[in-house]
């Protein structure tokens, strides 16, 4: 065995052989896998193999394709057959909200390049000619379906052998029956690799352990949030009705599935494979993998399949004669999102994960392309956000996983709607005043384990969201807050915010060489900052405010905590001039914005609060009420006059009071997130994450202004050199979208020429309820990004005719947040 390799992935799955394959692909020929059994010993060995496309993600999507496409290749390319059966996927709707779960997705597939069709029933009946359209007392009318005509299903154990071919040409070696019992690190920096049959030193190393990640992660200190469920499927004898319409020249059916009824259906040796996605399947090894457990399945669980069975029976009446000759029962990794865990570890470095699959089999391919894109290059191809290890925090403890693994292992097949917020583990972290909140009327959502009031219901009015991809039963009450804030004052809780406080002289060199922003000079300055990625697009975005000195506050999004923390601290000097301390937890966030927000602090504070104590863009620590040491931020993301209230996190209640006393005469009240997004889309204020990501280069997010190239170096800065004497590819726009009845754009839609060809997609999209307005931003082709152009958009199925506007459409001279 060599004792030497530039990295070492464990686990020998599909996840982890891709990923070898691909880092050897890269050129590395140095690599070697490492598994304590044999090659897809874990989940992978009883995989069904299906190969679905469908994904809401516009990430794990391209992930998907990416697999789709190279798994047709692979026989060539290896001679090995990966036995890949292109039977296409025929996803049933027996509801309207169904098709326009189809619909949305459709958008996003086109903007993959993924193909697709949405049929109508007589064409389901001439695909899938065993099936019953329904439209009786027991089983629901089909009104149409999603058909992917170029995926199908895989046998796992062959990809993974295929992928071994390919990664041994180029290289790599791989080591059977050989456990990593711990993971050190040298004096030196490298890998230590303990196992079971010698150690490895290592400079990288890949974690894709699947139902092991548990076990492998507490080697180093990690609790990776990621455990796994049960999960069935029933293998069927042969059914004679299918064995007669295949010998009658019928080709191989669709993977079908029934998603109101949470289950597939797919052909296997002239027999069926079912797999529901059943209610009450637990989670399994919150602990780690028992060692007796190796290559073992559990128990099936007939009751738990029986709904499903009977749903199938329904409508494939055939499967009714055949027989059951075996319930596969198998942990399948999970995680919160249910997306997998891709890319680096938090708090070490030269540690990769690739964990958490529960579609392995289809992501495995894309899994391992990103990743090796990111441990060789330094950052993947595209953004990794949505299945970045670090979307999560350290409240992904193990109550917490349960709970929400198993909730969404059973929501695999409910429809996904853009508004849904789900009930387990709620509530997990609250601002101070969330029981005053409720009060209030909030209808709370819930990101990064954080409760936040999406919206505020009225006395009277219903307290629930009634999810929809359309307008739906808040949206009036969230057009009254909006008015609230642009017309009077309203008080928003922002806690979530990510917060860290970096002191000492090295501090100011520290963040200009991390962002394409000049930080601010003058203490009480605030300075809006891009942390940019090595080829120029933007990582993540900081609001930083000069406190004094040596002394800087910096805020980024709630949902970025770990993200943004793991790189500050990872990033820092190691001569010890900066001291970071991350102050979330300790600071609270009122936002208090609108025409009166002046007024009301005003009665609250000594402060000088007029724009010659208090201009837009600056900062300091002061008092209001009896809360001292509150850094006022005269900065918002709605685009009003108003500052920022970051405080002592004791003081939430008493400030929320006093805000509520003195803004009593100016009809204060609260306003939610969703008020916030209508209002941040009326400024073409782009959001970190979904507007801002490694996508986009901030001269392609129109964010020109914040980008100081005469800066003597930032990461980034090379890149964007040259893509301003190259040109943009492509351009931020805001856009109007007319002829809206009721579904505005959500992000994720194409954008094509009138008539044309598609020349963009949008990023986000909302009703601007000052504006009167359905708004859209997103990216188009540089010459279409001018005012007045003319394009057209795709809204659940529906091209609308769409007017490029010019930016911040509301209030363009900024006139109200100055005032
Ligand atoms: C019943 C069932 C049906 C499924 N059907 C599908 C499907 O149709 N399509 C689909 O896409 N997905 C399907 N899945 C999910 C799929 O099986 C997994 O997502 C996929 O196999 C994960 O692959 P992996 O490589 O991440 O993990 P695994 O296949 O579990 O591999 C992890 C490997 O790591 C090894 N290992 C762990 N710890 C160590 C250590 N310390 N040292 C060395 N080696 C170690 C293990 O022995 C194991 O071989 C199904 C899952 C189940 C349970």
């Amino acid at each position: 065995m060599r004792t030497h390799a530039r990295a070492v992935v464990v686990g020998g799955g599909a996840v982890g052989v891709s990923t070898l394959y691909h880092l050897a692909r890269k050129g590395w020929s140095d690599v070697v896998l490492i598994e304590r059994a044999e090659l897809t010993a874990g989940s992978t060995w009883h995989a069904a193999g299906l190969l679905p496309l469908f994904n809401m993600s516009y990430t794990v999507g391209q992930l998907h394709k990416y697999s789709v496409d190279l798994y047709k290749r692979l026989p060539a390319e290896t001679g090995q057959d990966v036995s890949f059966r292109v039977t296409g996927n025929l996803r049933l709707a027996t509801c309207p909200e169904r098709m326009d779960e189809y619909r949305k997705y459709c958008g996003t597939a086109n903007t993959i390049g993924v193909p697709f069709r949405i049929i109508t029933p007589g064409e389901v009946k001439e695909l899938w000619p065993l099936i019953e359209l329904g439209g009786n007392e027991s089983t629901a009318a089909i009104i149409g379906a999603l058909y992917h005509p170029d995926d199908g299903h895989i046998a796992p154990a062959d990809l993974t052998m295929a992928l071994r071919k390919g990664a041994r040409s180029g290289g790599a070696e791989i080591y059977e029956h050989t456990e990593m019992t711990a993971l050190e690190r040298t004096a030196s920096g490298e890998w230590r690799v303990r196992t079971s049959q010698g150690d490895i030193l290592a400079e990288h190393v890949v974690f894709a352990t699947g139902n092991y990640a548990r076990q492998t992660g507490r080697m180093v200190g990690l609790e990776i949030p990621s455990i796994p469920v049960e999960h069935q499927y029933i293998v069927y004898d042969v059914c004679p009705e299918l064995e007669r319409y295949r010998r009658g020249g019928g080709r191989e059916l669709a993977v079908l599935r029934e998603s109101d009824q949470s289950y597939y259906l797919r052909e296997e040796r002239m027999g069926w494979i079912l797999g529901p996605y059943e209610r009450g399947a637990p989670a399994r090894f919150a602990d780690g993998v028992p060692d007796w457990f190796g290559k073992s399945l559990f128990e099936g669980d007939l009751e738990r399949l029986l709904p499903h069975v009977e749903a199938a029976q329904r409508r494939v009446p055939s499967l009714e004669h055949c027989g059951i000759k075996d319930i596969i029962n198998g942990p399948i990794a999970y995680t919160p999102d249910g997306s997998p865990l891709i890319g680096p570890a938090w708090n070490v470095r030269n540690l990769w994960l690739n964990e958490g699959h529960s579609f392995g089999i289809t992501a495995a391919g894309g899994a391992g392309w990103q990743l090796a894109e990111w441990i060789v290059e330094g950052e993947p191809g595209i953004d990794m956000l949505a299945v970045d290890p670090r979307r999560f925090g350290a409240y992904a403890g193990r109550g917490y996983l349960i709970a929400k693994n198993e909730e969404t292992y059973r929501n695999v097949f409910t429809i996904h709607f853009p508004d849904e917020e789900r009930p387990a583990a709620r509530p997990a972290k609250t601002s101070p005043v969330y029981d005053k909140l409720s009060r209030l009327g909030a209808v709370w959502g819930q990101r990064y384990g954080w409760e936040r009031a999406n919206w505020f219901a009225p006395a009277g009015v219903e307290r629930s969201d009634r999810w929809s991809f359309r307008r739906t039963n808040y949206f009036e009450h969230v057009g009254n807050e909006v008015r609230l804030m642009r017309e009077r004052v309203g008080i928003m809780d922002l806690t979530p915010f990510t917060k860290h406080e970096a002191i000492g002289p090295g501090a100011e060199g520290w963040l200009n060489g991390l962002v394409a922003n000049k930080v601010p000079v003058q203490p009480g300055r605030i300075a809006l900052c891009h942390a940019l990625t090595p080829r120029g697009g933007i990582r993540s975005e900081f609001t930083i405010t000069r406190l004094a000195s040596e002394r800087f506050y910096v805020v980024s999004a709630g949902a970025a905590e770990r993200y943004d923390s793991d790189y500050l601290r990872k990033s820092l000097p190691t001569d010890g001039s900066v001291l970071l301390s991350n102050v979330t937890g300790a600071r609270g966030c009122f936002v208090v914005a609108g025409p009166h927000s002046r007024a009301v602090l005003a009665k609250l504070t000594s402060a000088p609060l007029e724009n010659a104590g208090f201009p837009w863009l600056t900062g300091r620590a002061i008092e209001v009420g009896l809360a001292t040491d509150v850094y006022a931020l005269r900065v918002n993301f709605v685009g009003a006059l108003g500052w920022e209230l970051h405080f002592p996190i004791e003081y939430a209640h008493h400030l929320l009071d006093a805000l509520f006393a003195a803004g009593a005469e100016f009809g204060v009240g609260m306003v939610g997130m969703r008020a916030m997004e209508s209002m941040r889309m009326e400024k073409s204020y782009r959001m970190w994450g979904t507007d801002l990501t490694r996508d986009y280069s901030p001269f392609e997010a129109g964010l020109d202004r914040f980008v100081r190239l005469e800066k003597a170096s930032f990461i980034g800065k090379a890149a964007l050199a040259e893509q301003r004497a190259r040109g943009v590819p492509h351009r931020f726009a805001t856009i109007e979208v007319h002829g809206v009845i009721d579904a505005d754009p959500l992000g994720n839609e194409p954008l094509f020429a009138p008539g044309g060809p598609m020349v963009g997609r949008t990023t986000s999209g909302y009703y601007g309820h000052a504006l009167r307005k359905s708004l859209a931003i997103g990216y188009v082709k540089p010459e279409l990004a001018q005012v007045g152009t003319q394009l057209e958009v795709e809204i659940l199925g529906e091209r609308k005719r769409a007017t490029v506007l010019p930016d911040s459409p509301y209030d363009p001279e900024n006139r109200e947040l100055r005032a």
